[in-house]
């Protein structure tokens, strides 16, 4: 039945079928699930002597009604619908058949929008039909769905009129305890309501229970795959106490208390033998790698092998001097090995036999990391730098090195909160470094209008002065087109023959090869430039603790959190940091621009995105196609919570899913989709 043709459906022909598929819609479960967009309220019905400009419902008569073509092409039809109260006039354009099919003598609903045309008040193209109790187009909260050429909501309304019996007949595929406890609709009447909400209440009771289904559904199948994973056998790893203290003992700083709390988690983690999956969300500058270091620091003390893979080729060189740096005093610089594409073919032959003999048991990389030879016997500790930046197959292809199912811990600067990262990556815990080093001054962040630039220049040439470096990022729409006026070749020549013109000027943009844009970055990096003009290539991860400020020119183009990772490229040493954000015009900043001037928190700017643009803003990336979260309110903490909660009680009590094989199926999909080895 529900996999029935639309043409299955009474007044559905081969034309309207066309239309729907158009829309994706093949099925009769596809109509079903053809969740409205909005909804437009005419479930008021007034009396005539009553209605005002505006959306309007009345119930009367048809007093009169006469069609005429007023011109070639133009036909009007004109009618007069009364009540106790008063009369009203209406009209609809091209509908010559509209005339003769009214019935007199008879109650319509009439709902549009009453208005002044042609200096008379009266009501346009309204939709009308007899009065009852179930009207299709009028009287009630009417929805409005996707639509396209040819095919109206009001069409799409009298076809899921057709429906009911089927929508009531809908089987319940939440378990009915679950149901009960909650207090929730069932699933055909969340179904009849949202296509057929009787009030505004009802649409929140719809999508509450649609919703919760959603979460609670994704989260069986995390925690499916969890209690899947935890019956692997990964290596053990001992803590040992005073090689930790020892560490500590050498850092030029003192962790924060965030940094202490992670890593005693990462050891008792480690120190399991069901595989690790944790996420350390941290902001900008929060100190994960440190974190990450001392993590992998008790995997290689023990024998076993540390892979490290980071986004960029860069930031892999970054991470391994920086390791290197933290763990050469303790006698461990020749466990360490880097792997990356610019290298050699004969350096990375010799890198790959000096893992695979183990010699090398901490090695730091990129993508090379995953490549078919690259053999990593005893692999018992992955890391992924910057995360949201790699696929899940890069991830699983890098896990399935290992001999036995290795930990896991992922690093991200990307601000999910804790209930929202356990329902889309529910096998991972999650660890929150949510407190930045005390040294750190907050970056001064101010706003320019491209017409007054001089006086910042004159600024950022003091910083120079002082021998402080300076980073200029210009926008990049796509990979191939840069808008003219702010590409990097411009800026560059601008910059280098005016303002900046007794400095060391640099540039680095995406199109450049590998290794030609790792020496300028290097030469950054060894101070061998004072200014680097480039595209947000460098917008992960790396570290210039010299670098002072960062200009951003059109920044209105770039996302919050882009910006707020940019930022947080500076300011990273003990001196003062600054960032310019330039607008591409003179107009005012927008409030998303603002904030960025008044906040330097990660998270608080994440949720700021989120009241501003909405959850898609941040979550679209997590919420990538195949999961599909119509309903769920991703910013409905106390839901999501709930469906998580029966979603766990469900498993504490081994409950056989295959009692309800609609769920069971879903669930399953959702296992693959989500399924992090
Ligand atoms: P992110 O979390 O953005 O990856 P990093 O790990 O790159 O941050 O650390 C940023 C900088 O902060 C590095 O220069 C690092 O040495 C320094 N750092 C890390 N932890 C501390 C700390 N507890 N106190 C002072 N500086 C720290
Ligand atoms: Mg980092």
């Amino acid at each position: 039945m529900l996999d029935d043709k639309l043409t299955s459906i009474k007044g559905v022909g081969a034309e309207l079928e066309q239309k729907f598929h158009i829309l994706g819609i093949n099925t009769i479960s596809d109509l079903v699930y053809n969740y409205p967009r909005r909804y437009e309220d005419y479930s008021n019905v007034q009396s005539i002597n009553e209605i005002s400009p505006g959306p309007v419902t009345i119930k009367g008569e048809i007093k009169q009604a006469t069609g005429r073509y007023v011109r070639r092409g133009l036909h009007i039809t004109e009618a007069v619908v009364s009540d106790e109260t008063g009369s009203v006039r209406l009209v609809w354009f091209n509908q010559p058949y509209r005339a003769n099919s009214l019935k007199h003598n008879q109650d319509y609903f009439v709902s549009g929008t009453f208005e002044l045309s042609n200096r008379r008040l009266c009501i346009i193209s309204p939709s009308i039909e007899l009065e009852s109790d179930f009207p299709a187009n009028t009287a009630r909260i009417l929805p409005v769905y996707k639509l396209t050429k040819g095919l109206t909501s009001a069409t799409i309304r009298k076809i899921m009129k057709e429906l009911i019996p089927s929508i009531r007949a809908l089987d319940e595929t939440l378990p009915k305890d679950i149901v009960k406890s909650q207090k929730l609709i069932t699933r055909a009447e969340s179904i009849e309501l949202i296509h057929f909400p009787k009030e505004s209440s009802d649409i929140e009771l719809s999508q509450g229970r649609l919703g919760f289904e959603e979460v609670f559904e994704l989260s069986l199948a995390s925690l499916l795959n969890k209690q899947e994973n935890n019956l692997e056998n990964s290596f053990r790893v001992d803590f040992k106490e005073i090689l930790a203290k020892k560490f500590v003992e050498n850092l030029p700083f003192a962790l924060t208390n965030a940094q202490r709390r992670v890593v005693w988690q990462l050891y008792m983690d480690l120190n399991k033998k069901q595989p690790m999956n944790r996420m350390v969300e941290g902001d900008v500058g929060s100190g994960k790698t440190v974190v990450a270091t001392m993590a992998s620091l008790m995997v290689i003390a023990e024998g076993f092998q540390v892979a490290f893979m980071a986004p960029t080729e860069i930031l892999a060189r970054q991470h391994a001097k920086t390791i290197s740096d933290l763990l050469g005093p303790l006698g461990y610089k020749e466990n360490l090995g880097l792997l990356v594409g610019s290298m050699s073919k004969k350096e990375k032959e010799f890198m790959k036999a000096e893992l695979a003999s183990g010699k090398i048991n901490f090695i730091i990389g990129t993508h090379a990391l995953i490549e078919e030879n690259v053999v990593l016997d005893k692999l018992a500790l992955v890391i992924i730098d910057e995360q949201q930046r790699f696929g899940v197959e890069q991830r699983k292809k890098l896990m399935s090195k290992a001999s036995k199912m290795p930990h896991f811990l992922s690093l991200t600067a990307t601000p999910i909160p804790r209930s929202l990262a356990l329902t889309f990556f529910g096998e991972l815990d999650v660890s929150i470094l949510d407190e930045k080093p005390t040294n750190r001054k907050p970056i001064i962040t101010s706003i320019i209008s491209p017409n007054s630039k001089l006086p910042m220049y004159q600024d950022i040439n003091k910083q120079l002065d002082a021998g402080r470096q300076v980073f200029v990022i210009c926008p990049l729409i796509t990979d191939s087109t840069v808008i003219d006026a702010n590409s990097v070749e411009k800026v560059y020549k601008e910059l280098s023959s005016k303002e900046f013109k007794t400095r060391r000027v640099g540039y680095l943009h995406g199109k450049m090869k590998g290794d030609e844009k790792n020496s300028v970055m290097q030469d950054f990096l060894d101070h061998k430039l004072d200014v680097l003009v480039s595209t947000t290539v460098i917008e992960v991860g790396v570290d210039v603790p010299n670098a002072t400020v960062m200009l951003i020119e059109a920044a209105d183009r770039f996302g919050l959190a882009q910006l707020h990772q940019l930022r947080g490229r500076v300011g990273r040493g003990e001196d003062q940091g600054y960032c310019y954000l330039i607008l591409s015009d003179s107009k005012a900043p927008s409030p998303r621009i603002r904030a960025l001037s008044t906040s330097n928190d990660g998270f608080k700017l994440a949720q700021l995105d989120l009241e501003l643009r909405g959850p898609g803003a941040i979550y679209g990336k997590i919420q990538h196609g195949e999961l599909d979260l119509r309903m769920a309110k991703l910013d409905d903490i106390g839901l999501i919570k709930k469906a998580r909660k029966c979603a766990e009680d469900l498993i504490d009590k081994n409950i056989d899913l295959s009692k309800y094989p609609e769920l069971y199926n879903k669930v399953s999909k959702l296992r693959v989709i989500t399924n992090l080895n």
